[in-house]
């Protein structure tokens, strides 16, 4: 799912979320001969955006003109049109790989992982991956979130924390933008332990996130037995980006993809949909990008970012740690 007019949002000129983004990803599937059929989604209707966000909020994007959601996150009066076909982009795809049992991508921007239900901010404005989640629970009794972003999704964790058919698990850096994701935060009421945080501190790279993925992520899916899986996919959480201090190459990037494949292979009926997240240093993000992609079809392509600089011992306390907690919940 790629809708082209995703390009034509722009936060604030010279921002890192930049329409250069999709067009570095776009060029880079070009180049591998990868683009060769995209869909142009519809974009989602109020009564879908509604399904996670309060009206209130909806309005409030709608008409808000000209000003700023947070610092970084400013509104103009197209945002509206534009978070809305961004979560069509997500809804499009939860969709298609729910009907094909094939692994889907959405191509998309802006980003939506931190607006809650009332709220936006760091650079989002809609949950494009909640809203495909809800979607997707009209049809499906559990849904799993697989969020790799390098920031705490907080807007997904707050729509879900108290909801037992949605599992969320994200691995971020802990102590940057938005603050949140603690290991101990577990979600709420019937919630609890359906919110799986994995809170790793800098320079945590590929064997870590390995680590994490076979001894919390898979273990925790495989008892939840999601019937779709859908990803946060942020590309930001790579050694090459500037926003971050985490340490994924594009190689761990890739086989956090064919592991995630894998499991919804083998739990989920092979229904999985990426969704596009954050991700700024656009060479390292197209490569990562195509390189899930390619996966689809079981193909791998050439890396150039791939020198993985990683603390497993660092890693492996944190995973020691969510184990630990999470533990009372699951059987780990
Ligand atoms: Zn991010």
């Amino acid at each position: 799912m790629y809708p082209p007019d995703c390009v034509r949002h722009v936060n604030l000129p010279g921002h890192v979320e930049s329409p250069q983004r999709i067009e570095a990803i776009v060029q880079k599937l070009d180049a591998l001969h990868l683009l060769k059929d995209y869909v142009v989604p519809e974009p989602a209707s109020r009564r879908q955006i509604e399904s996670v966000h309060a009206a209130s909020y909806v309005d409030l994007v709608e008409g808000f003109g000209e000003g700023f959601l947070d610092p970084d996150t400013a509104i103009h009066p197209e945002t509206y049109g534009f978070a809305r076909l961004a979560a069509g982009g997500a809804l499009a795809a939860a969709l298609a790989c729910a009907e094909a049992g094939r692994p889907a991508l959405a191509l998309v921007r802006p980003p939506g992982h931190h607006a809650g239900p009332d709220h936006g901010g760091g650079f989002c404005y809609f949950n494009n991956v909640a809203i495909a989640a809800k979607a997707l629970l009209q049809r499906l009794p559990r849904v799993a979130i697989l969020d790799f972003d390098a920031h705490h999704g907080n807007g997904t964790e707050e729509i879900f924390t108290a909801s037992r058919d949605v599992l969320y698990v994200s691995t971020h850096q802990y102590g940057i933008y938005p603050g949140t994701g603690a290991a101990e935060s577990v979600g709420e009421g019937r919630g609890a332990g359906f919110t799986v945080n994995v809170p790793f501190p800098a320079r945590i790279g590929d064997a870590s996130f390995d680590l994490a993925f076979r001894e919390v992520v898979e273990p925790i899916v495989r008892q939840f037995l999601p019937e779709a899986i859908l990803v946060s996919l942020g590309g930001d959480a790579h050694y090459k980006d500037p926003l971050t201090h985490l340490s994924l190459s594009s190689k761990g990037y890739a086989a956090l993809a064919e592991q995630t494949l894998a499991l919804a292979k083998s739990v989920a009926h092979g229904r999985v949909a990426f969704v596009l997240e954050g991700g700024y240093h656009l060479p390292a993000l197209a490569e990562v990008v195509a390189a899930t992609y390619a996966l689809f079809r079981g193909e791998s392509i050439h890396l150039q970012f791939k020198e993985g600089r990683d603390s497993v011992e660092k890693g492996k306390a944190v995973v020691e740690r969510v184990k630990a907690v999470q533990g009372e919940y699951w059987d780990l």
